[in-house]
């Protein structure tokens, strides 16, 4: 029996990319999860699939930056389940541009998921995490956020202050046993990433030591190692993963 048998897991992003890898991976490991996206078609699409594999999924329909629908869909985990476990905060965009040209749209909608969006879940969640005084908390940044990149003045924000968020939450909440931790990884192979133009792609390979794109099941691997009892000593840290990029 896995360690996460029954563990309740809430994933944000999670009907595609590296949540849907994270989500399948708590999943085999026996987890009950819940997916949070914006995609209702894919989302039940993944549900159904956890469920063909014999799991226990919820499919929540929910735009992380919707406060109100946010509470409301952690209330229906905890009616459902009793409680949640481990909170990823993975739901993630990319506005792209030199910030010479880069809109207030750009700037606000980035930050709105990326950051708030990981603000108001974790809000909805703390609470019941403190009372239950035990809790596990993932926050999905990025190498961008601790080197800066052209073009994502906006993103690169985004997920620096996420590992703020991070190291500061940590701090506050370690004396009730909650964890709380970042992942920084570096040019991982998801639809985010396929758009990108080929010679942008290139580079990014030609800078990453392995020569090889990320997989999400390399970023599940490590959300699992530090979800799990193995790590219990961890706390407020970020976790670079990037093939050796930076
Ligand atoms: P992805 O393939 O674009 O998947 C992101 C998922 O999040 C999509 O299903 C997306 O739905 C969903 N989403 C977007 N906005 C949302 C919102 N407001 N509320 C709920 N769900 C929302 O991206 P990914 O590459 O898997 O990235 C996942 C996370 O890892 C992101 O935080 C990203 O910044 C981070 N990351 C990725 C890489 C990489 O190389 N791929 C590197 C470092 C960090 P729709 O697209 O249907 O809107």
């Amino acid at each position: 029996m896995s360690e996460f048998s029954d563990k309740r897991v809430l994933v944000t992003g999670a009907s595609r990319g590296i949540g849907w890898g994270i989500a399948r991976a708590f999943s085999e490991e026996g987890a009950k999860v819940a997916l949070i996206d914006v995609n209702e078609e894919l989302l039940e699409e993944k549900k159904g699939e956890i469920e063909n594999m014999g799991g226990s999924a919820l499919a929540l329909n929910v735009d992380v930056c919707d406060r109100e629908a946010v509470k409301k869909a952690v209330e229906k985990v905890i009616e459902e389940w009793g409680g949640i476990d481990v909170l990823v905060n993975n739901a993630g965009i990319t506005r792209d541009r030199l910030f010479i040209r880069m809109t207030d749209g750009d700037w606000d909608s980035v930050i709105g998921v990326n950051l708030t969006g990981a603000y108001n879940m974790t809000k909805a969640v703390i609470n019941h995490m403190l009372r239950q005084r035990s809790g596990v908390i993932v926050n999905i940044s990025s190498v961008v956020g601790m080197t800066g990149n052209p073009g994502q003045a906006n993103y690169a924000s985004s997920k620096a202050a996420l590992i703020a968020f991070t190291k500061s939450l940590a701090k506050e909440v370690g004396s009730r046993n909650i964890r709380v931790m970042a992942i920084a990884p570096g040019f991982i192979a998801t639809e985010m990433t396929e758009k990108l133009p080929d010679d942008v792609k290139k580079a990014y390979l030609e800078r990453t030591a392995l020569r090889r794109a990320g997989t999400p099941q390399d970023i599940a691997n490590l959300v699992l190692f530090l979800s799990s009892d193995r790590a219990s000593f961890i706390t407020g840290q970020v976790y670079v993963i990037d093939g050796g990029m930076i």
